[in-house]
């Protein structure tokens, strides 16, 4: 059995959904009481990927806040993937993107020297009031090199299992 173990860094602004995301990922569950971020958390899930491979995803999420600018060599050494997560009602959160990406691009990179994947996550989608057009997001995803993006709702559990599998996929294709 080959064992996999890959670190994925959660990143996107505060109160987009992502502590919500891994606990739903992780749990199965939706938690709806806020919860500011204190530092990083990592939490850790292992998938039966295959009869000879088992992939263990540790999940790192960390607060957008720029207080925690120290943590950020650590957090993000070691990292083979990432989720970037806005919310789609609050365009700010999808702006801010760019230079969540751009961050990403220069502090984690695979041993060859390219970019890690990133995965783009268009939040809470379940509601009805949507600030950000879906063809904004796909021009944005298409112009910023990631995997791709999917609408996602963690707290009706829509897309979250899948995005996961898709990056997980694009990873070990590398
Ligand atoms: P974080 O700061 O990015 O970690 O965001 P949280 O996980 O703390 O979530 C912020 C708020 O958004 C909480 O009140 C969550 O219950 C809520 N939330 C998270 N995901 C969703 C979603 O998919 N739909 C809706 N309607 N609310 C969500």
């Amino acid at each position: 059995m080959k064992e996999h173990l890959l670190k994925i860094l959660i990143i996107g602004d505060g109160n987009v959904g992502k502590s919500s995301f891994v606990h739903r990922y992780v749990s199965g569950q939706f938690n709806r009481t806020y919860k500011m971020t204190v530092g990083v958390d990592f939490s850790l899930k292992t998938l039966h990927w295959s009869d000879k491979e088992k992939v263990r995803v540790q999940l790192w999420d960390v607060a957008g806040q720029e207080r925690f600018v120290s943590m950020t060599r650590v957090y993000f050494k070691g990292a083979v993937g990432s989720v970037l997560m806005f919310d789609v009602t609050d365009t700010s959160s999808f702006l801010k993107c760019h230079q969540w990406k751009q961050d990403l691009d220069s502090k984690a990179t695979l041993p060859n020297g390219s970019s890690i994947p990133c995965i783009l996550l268009a939040n809470k989608s379940d509601l009805s009031d949507w600030a950000v057009p879906a063809d904004h997001i796909e021009s944005f995803c298409k112009a910023h090199g990631f995997v791709t993006w999917m609408a996602t709702s963690v707290k009706d559990n829509k897309n979250i299992d899948k995005a996961m599998r898709r990056l997980v996929e694009e990873i070990l294709s590398i």
